[in-house]
């Protein structure tokens, strides 16, 4: 399957998932259309393989309603020239020429949190050094290949995290909304190498998360319907879920990502089966996708229980940075102003992860 047959496959639904779909997604599909000199023609049969492709390209929109964001997708763009340098040395090496900063050394090299560090087995805290709000922590891997990692060793770092948050909220009961984020290597802006995880906790949700709530909450009053189990519905009935062990932990490609392979997992709870999950999850997109750079999200409810009206559930967001040998960045002005421009298909990054 592929997202060109995403209209083939909306008629398929059953009219009760089809009704959902309609409700949340708008999908359009345009031609873009150009000439090719004949100078050029060799080099493009090469690089794209059909002239024919390239004068006619076909351009898929999705629109989410609910949320409106959007994707404008194009798979040939995922094979246009890259004028960006290439870096020379091979990753590996060019990790290893980065050891012995200050996180290969957090005890002495890393400033802590006033109530000190939680270690865990296989990383520490520090307190980050230029915070990006009043409690923001650091979760720094015990080994420095911010790509060397395995299942045990991410429960770990969440578990690690989960005991940060319960030691803010002890010092401070007015930090009440946790948040986890991971960017893996430069292009993901990780400004260290050395792996690590960052976590922050907030007196008021951030403006993204409370936005989000706000259009969940609409969506309830509106349809009287909850509205991740629909998109949930969804993305199962089109064949973009990934299997669980648990009927409350859900996983998704997402059918209108934030940026490349755009995977979504939700549960109720931050507890160690989503842990496991979301662990096992990271070594697929890891080893199958072959991903090397990449952003993490994790949405948390406050810290006190005390909001009654949290409409989110614990929201892991995963996505892929792209190509960490081309020094373009991939976010550009079509990104940050309009809509994101996509060229990996869902339905592909679901398969490879199942293979
Ligand atoms: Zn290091």
């Amino acid at each position: 399957m592929t997202l060109s047959k995403l209209e083939e496959l909306i008629a398929q639904l059953n009219p009760q998932t089809r009704e959902k779909f309609i409700r949340i997604f708008e999908v359009s599909q345009v031609e873009g259309k150009l000439k090719i000199p004949k100078p050029m023609q060799n080099w493009v049969e090469e690089k794209f393989e059909s002239i024919a492709n390239v004068e006619n390209q076909q351009i898929i929109k999705i629109i989410n309603k609910i949320t409106h964001r959007g994707i404008l997708f194009n798979p040939l763009r995922s094979q246009r020239p890259n004028q960006a340098e290439n870096h020379d040395a091979t990753l590996s090496e060019l990790i290893q020429t980065t050891k012995n900063g200050p996180f290969c050394h957090p005890e002495e090299m890393t400033p802590e949190d006033v109530f000190g560090r939680v270690r865990g087995a296989y990383c520490t805290t520090a307190s980050n050094i230029a915070k990006a709000d009043c409690w923001h922590g650091v979760i720094i891997f015990n080994k420095h290949d911010p790509l060397d990692w395995g299942e045990n060793e991410i429960v770990d770092f969440l578990s690690t995290a989960k005991r940060w948050f319960e030691l803010v909220h002890q010092s401070d009961k007015t930090a009440r909304y946790p948040f986890i984020f991971w960017n893996c290597l430069w292009k993901a802006s990780a400004s260290i190498v050395h792996g690590h995880m960052q976590m922050t906790v907030s007196e008021s949700a951030y403006a993204k998360t409370k936005l989000l709530s706000e259009q969940v909450e609409q969506y309830q009053r509106q349809y009287r319907s909850n509205y991740f189990n629909d998109l949930y519905e969804i993305h199962n009935a089109l064949g973009l879920t990934l299997h669980t062990d648990s009927s409350d932990i859900k996983i998704m490609v997402s059918l209108c990502p934030k940026k490349e392979r755009g995977l979504v997992i939700l549960n109720n709870k931050f507890d160690r089966p989503l842990w496991e999950h979301f662990a096992k999850t990271m070594v697929a997109y890891r080893d199958k996708l072959r991903i090397k750079t990449f952003n993490v999200g994790i949405t948390l409810p406050p810290l006190d229980n005390l909001q009654t009206n949290w409409n989110l559930p614990v929201m892991i967001e995963i996505i892929d940075r792209g190509d960490l040998s081309s020094n373009n960045p991939e976010i550009g002005g079509m990104e940050k102003f309009a809509q994101e421009v996509i060229s990996r298909d869902p339905f592909r990054t679901r398969n490879l992860l199942t293979s």
